[in-house]
């Protein structure tokens, strides 16, 4: 099987994204991560003076790492400026990453318009500069910017930029659609060319830019045309719209396309993966995307749930499993009495016929009145488990009360008290927060922490308010769903009231409920 290489730039492209922003402690923790995945280099951005970048790469040389290799990231020499004259390339060799990653210029347009640069003074900054990293025993990676803007524009100079760089002892030349707008039948055809221009002992890489939405399918489009690295961020973090998604990429080019990326053991950790990086990097895990998403194996009762029951192949493009996401038969009211039934297998349940039929009656119901449980699979195992009869509370609810207080300068305090019994005994607690529901949550858990530490871990994702039947006004139906997690798994709850308290009270009891039920 031929190998195909990844390379992740989370740490350095993937940080341009919206809202991304990690300590040195997490950068290390996303290096690891990817080396356990298997990633075969990882971009640590450029080791410049900056304390943190230095803390960084010092720490770096620390890891021991398993797959990836780290590589730092700089530009080529500056014009009329000899290679080992440019500091920002003295700093770039000492750096203690093996690899390096230089970009340059590869688009006519850019040398006239942005840096001003004669065409073959171009080529001699490309080729100087990765003569020296490599005569400073770097390995070298060249990174073709806009290549495919250039060779749009004129393919002769564009490839030999490539050349240039080859030639010159770069072991890649990858080539990068900077600005995301390149469709698959060019960025093939044109990676074809730079394949054939290199010829063997160089690699080409691909990196793309997601702004037409085909950063994947670019990706995978290079790679048919024989390049062999694929460069882009696990869940798509970057610019814009982002780097290409290396956790679709992976499992199209190991399971559909037949080459040899990363272990059958790695790939079945993909998920966890790019779920723990979407926690690292503060960022909600989007439910439907593909191979790792919750909704990415999810199937609506009915004809799908029961083709999937018969062969999963009848309703899925590859099994779950292979890349560690699960099967999920979503509850709603056009399940029968067999749908529930394996769904309360899969939560390692059993019901009996009678209770089956009871669950079915209670969905059917509570759909009626609002609930919407193919959201909020765990607050439907919780009913399942009492209609099982196994289910045991957390806690029991005596009293809880919530003020809301807005003083003529603006100031709007919060309070919640709440009175509990857990384990035989009585707890009272009062907590403020930023708003009732925020208040309730902090004064619930205070009242259960003592006997249930754990209950600190969990961090509440994402709260969305639904407002039902909206003739009513403010007296209508609210719906709430939230998403909670502890770091590995995510769960979605549900609740359903005329008040809005009411609503978020009964779906943050489900969460801390579901928490806490025996994993199966
Ligand atoms: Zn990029």
């Amino acid at each position: 099987m031929e190998q195909v290489k990844l390379y992740d730039t989370t740490l350095r492209d993937g940080m341009g994204g919206h809202g991304m922003s990690l300590s040195v402690e997490e950068k290390l923790k996303v290096v690891q991560a990817l080396d356990a995945l298997g990633v075969h280099f990882v971009e640590a951005g450029f080791p410049s003076s900056n304390p943190k970048e230095v803390e960084l790469f010092g720490r770096l040389g620390e890891l021991e790492l398993q797959s990836s290799m780290i590589a730092a990231f700089g530009m080529t020499r500056r014009a009329g400026v000899a290679a080992a004259e440019d500091p920002a390339l003295e700093t770039l060799i000492g750096s203690v990453a093996p690899v390096v990653c230089l970009v340059g210029k590869s688009w006519k347009l850019h040398l006239e318009k942005v840096i001003r640069v004669p065409e073959a003074e171009n080529l001699a900054m490309i080729a100087d500069s990765i003569a020296f990293c490599r005569g400073a025993g770097k390995r070298a990676v060249f990174d073709a910017e806009h290549f495919f803007d250039g060779y749009r524009d004129d393919p002769t100079y564009a490839l030999d930029c490539v050349r240039a760089a080859a030639d010159a002892g770069a072991e890649n030349v990858t080539l990068c659609d900077t600005n995301g707008g390149s469709l698959p039948t060019f960025v093939g055809q044109a990676t074809a060319a730079a394949v054939e221009a290199v010829g063997d002992g160089v690699e080409i890489g691909i990196h793309t830019h997601n702004d037409a939405e085909c950063a994947v399918a670019n990706s995978l489009a290079a790679v048919e045309s024989g390049a062999r690295l694929v460069q882009g961020t696990v869940n798509g973090y970057g610019e814009r719209c982002g780097n290409a998604n290396l956790a679709s990429i992976l499992p199209a080019l190991q399971l559909k396309m037949g080459f040899d990326v990363v272990s059958a053991e790695q790939l079945a950790t993909l998920t966890s993966t790019a779920h723990y990086l979407d926690e690292l990097c503060n960022m909600a895990a989007d439910p439907d995307q593909p191979y790792v998403g919750r909704n990415a194996f999810a199937h609506k009762a009915g004809m799908h749930a029961a083709g999937v029951a018969a062969d999963a192949a009848t309703f899925e493009h590859l099994d779950p499993a292979e890349v560690g996401n699960d099967r999920e038969i979503l509850a709603s009211e056009l399940s029968g009495k067999a749908t529930i039934r394996s769904q309360a297998e899969q939560a390692g349940l059993s019901l009996d016929d009678e209770a089956a039929v009871r669950a079915v009656e209670l969905l059917k119901e509570r759909e009626h009145r609002g609930y919407h449980y193919e959201a909020a699979p765990a607050s439907f195992e919780l009913l399942l488990r009492q209609e099982a009869g196994i289910y045991a509370p957390l806690f029991k609810l005596e009293s809880f009360r919530v003020t809301t207080e807005k003083r003529a300068d603006g100031r709007v305090e919060t309070e919640a008290t709440i009175k509990v019994e857990v384990d035989g005994e009585r707890y009272v607690q009062v907590a403020e927060g930023n708003g009732p529901v925020n208040a309730l949550d902090k004064a619930l858990r205070a009242a259960i922490a003592g006997r249930h530490p754990h209950l600190a871990d969990i961090e509440l994702t994402n709260y969305k308010v639904r407002i039902l039947d909206e003739t009513h006004g403010t007296g209508a139906v609210t719906r709430v769903l939230l998403d909670s997690s502890d770091g590995e798994r995510e769960w979605g709850t549900i609740g359903v009231s005329e008040n809005i308290i009411e609503a978020s009270w009964e779906a943050l009891v489900d969460s801390l409920e579901y928490a806490f039920q025996p994993q199966t």
